[in-house]
C-alpha cells in the first residue's frame, strides 16, 4: 500500500470519527483496509460482503468527500470486501485477455456525416460549448473532463457532440472513441445482466479513449445502470479518458440521479445551449439553404428567422418545408409563400412538444419541471403529473409509453391510469376544467 494513500486515510477517519457515533465507528469502519486502485482511486476492503454493501449503500458519499477533502482534488472510492472476488470497479487484467483491443470491431452509433463543425452555426447563444468542445477535440481527456452539454430539444447537442467526434477521428486516428446513445447503453447493461456477461461490457466500455453519451437525462430513476456507471465514469476518468455527455438537463435536475454523479458531472465543464438569437438563427437558415445547395433571399431569410424560434431542428424544418413548396409548386422562395407554407404547418400540426406541457403545468402548480419527472408520489406532485399526462394524451400524438419516458420511465399502465383519472374527475368537477381549459389554452397558443 502506498504511503501516500495510507496518509489520506487516516486523515479522512479521523474525520468521520467525528462526524458518526462510536458504535456506528467501531461496527463500520475500523475493520477496513485501504489501497489504491490501478486507475488512481482508493479501494475500500470490507471484512465481509454485507459490512462492504452497508458501507456503499449508506457511507460512500460521506466517505468519498472526506477522502476527496484530504486529498485536496476528487477521489474516487469503491468499496470491496475480502470474501468476493473482485470489486465491481476492478477487472483483473488476465481476465480481459481474451479480448485484445485490436480486433475489437467498431462499436456505437454510426455518426451522421453532416453534423461536422464546419456546418455549426456559432452565435452567443452556443459559443461556449463549441469552444470547449473544440479544445476537446484537440486534446482529448486534457482540458475539460467531463465535457456536459444540455439544452432543451433540437438545439444543437447530437449535432455538437457528433462534430467532435469527427474531429478527435481527424485530429488522433489512433484514438478509440465510442459513440452511442445513453438509452443503448442502457439497454445493453440490461442484456448484459440477463447474460451474465458483465465482464465484457464492462470491458467494452472501461477500454476506451473517449467516451461519448447522448442524452445522459435517461439514467434518470435507473438506480442500477447508474451505478454502473458511475464505475465507467471512474475508471475512465481515473486514467485520464475523455467523457463528453449531453442531457435535457442540468446534472443536478435529472430526476433521482445519484449525488455522486451529480457530482461528477460537474467536475469538469457544464455548458448550455441556449435559444438562438436572431441573427444566429439568420445564419442557420441561410447554412441550410447552402447545405440543399438553394438560395434563399435576404427577406426570406430574415422572415423565417423572425418567425420560427422555438429551436433549431424546428427552423430547419421550416427551411426545408419553404424550398420543398417553392420546387412542388414551381413558385419562387418568397415571404408570401413563407408564409402560407408555415401557417399551414402550424395548422395541420400544432407541434406541441411535452416539454410545454410540462413547463405549464409546473408553473401553474409551482413546482419544478424535475418534480413532475421525478420518483415522488406525493399528492401535491401526483396530481398535476397525471394532469400532463393527460394533457400529453390529448394535445400531442406521443404513445402512452412515449409520454411515460417523459416522467422518469413511468409505464404505460401508469399513465393509462392517470389519464383516465384526469378525464373522469373533469366530468364532476368544474374547478379544475377550468384550470385544465386555461393550461390548454397556454400551451396551444404559446
Ligand atoms: P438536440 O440533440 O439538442 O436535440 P440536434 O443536435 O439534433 O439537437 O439539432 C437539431 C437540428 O438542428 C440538427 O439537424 C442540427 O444539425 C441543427 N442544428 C442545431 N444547432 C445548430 C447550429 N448551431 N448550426 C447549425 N445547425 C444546427
Ligand atoms: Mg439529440
Amino acid at each position: 500500500m502506498s504511503l501516500r494513500v495510507k496518509d489520506l486515510w487516516a486523515s479522512a477517519l479521523s474525520v468521520i470519527r467525528s462526524r458518526v457515533t462510536d458504535q456506528q465507528f467501531e461496527t463500520w469502519f475500523r475493520g477496513l483496509t485501504c489501497s489504491e486502485t490501478e486507475q488512481g482511486g482508493v479501494l475500500l476492503t470490507a471484512p465481509n460482503r454485507f459490512s462492504s454493501s452497508w458501507l456503499a449503500n449508506h457511507y460512500l458519499d460521506m466517505i468519498e468527500t472526506c477522502l476527496s477533502e484530504a486529498a485536496g482534488r476528487p477521489l474516487s472510492v469503491t468499496i470491496g470486501a475480502t470474501d468476493e472476488r473482485a470489486a465491481p470497479a476492478e477487472i483483473p487484467r488476465s481476465r480481459l485477455a481474451k479480448f485484445p483491443p485490436a480486433t475489437r470491431p467498431e462499436r456505437g452509433v454510426p455518426l451522421n456525416k453532416l453534423y461536422v463543425f464546419d456546418s455549426f452555426v456559432v452565435g452567443p447563444c452556443n459559443a461556449l460549448a463549441h469552444a470547449a468542445t473544440i479544445a476537446v477535440a484537440e486534446s482529448p481527456g486534457r482540458t475539460y473532463n467531463p465535457l456536459f452539454v444540455h439544452s432543451g430539444v433540437g438545439m444543437g447537442k447530437t449535432h455538437l457532440l457528433q462534430a467532435c467526434c469527427h474531429q478527435i477521428r481527424a485530429n488522433h486516428p489512433d484514438q478509440n472513441i465510442l459513440y452511442l446513445s445513453c438509452e443503448s447503453f442502457v439497454n445493453e447493461f440490461i442484456a448484459a445482466v440477463e447474460r451474465g456477461e458483465l465482464e465484457t461490457f464492462r470491458y467494452n466500455y472501461r477500454y476506451v479513449d473517449v467516451l461519448v453519451i447522448d442524452d445522459i437525462h435517461f439514467l434518470a430513476n435507473k438506480e442500477r445502470t447508474q451505478e454502473e456507471f458511475f464505475h465507467t465514469f471512474n475508471t475512465l476518468y481515473h486514467s485520464q479518458k475523455q467523457i463528453i455527455l449531453s442531457s435535457d438537463s442540468p446534472p443536478k435536475e435529472i430526476p433521482s440521479l445519484k449525488e455522486r454523479l451529480v457530482t461528477r458531472f460537474k467536475w469538469g465543464l457544464v455548458a448550455r445551449l441556449e435559444s438562438p438569437e436572431m441573427e444566429t438563427r439568420i445564419s442557420i437558415v441561410r447554412m441550410k439553404a447552402q447545405l440543399l445547395k438553394r438560395s434563399i433571399p435576404n427577406d426570406v431569410v430574415e422572415f423565417i428567422a423572425d418567425r420560427v424560434t422555438s429551436n433549431i431542428r424546428e427552423l430547419e424544418g421550416a427551411v426545408v418545408r419553404i424550398l420543398g413548396i417553392a420546387t412542388l409548386t414551381n413558385r419562387p422562395v418568397s415571404v408570401e409563400l413563407a408564409a402560407e407554407t408555415l401557417e399551414e404547418a402550424e395548422f395541420a400540426a400544432p407541434r406541441i412538444g411535452i416539454s410545454d406541457i410540462q413547463a405549464a403545468v409546473a408553473e401553474r402548480f409551482g413546482l419544478k419541471v424535475a418534480d413532475l419527472q421525478g420518483k415522488r408520489r406525493h399528492k401535491s406532485v401526483a396530481f398535476p403529473r397525471q394532469i400532463c399526462m393527460y394533457l400529453a394524451k390529448e394535445l400531442t400524438s406521443l404513445s402512452l409509453v412515449e409520454i411515460g419516458g417523459h416522467f422518469g420511465g413511468r409505464d404505460h399502465t401508469t399513465v393509462l391510469y392517470g389519464v383516465d383519472k384526469i378525464r373522469k374527475l373533469l366530468e364532476l368537477d368544474p374547478s379544475l376544467l377550468e384550470i385544465v381549459r386555461q393550461l390548454r389554452d397556454r400551451i396551444v397558443t404559446g
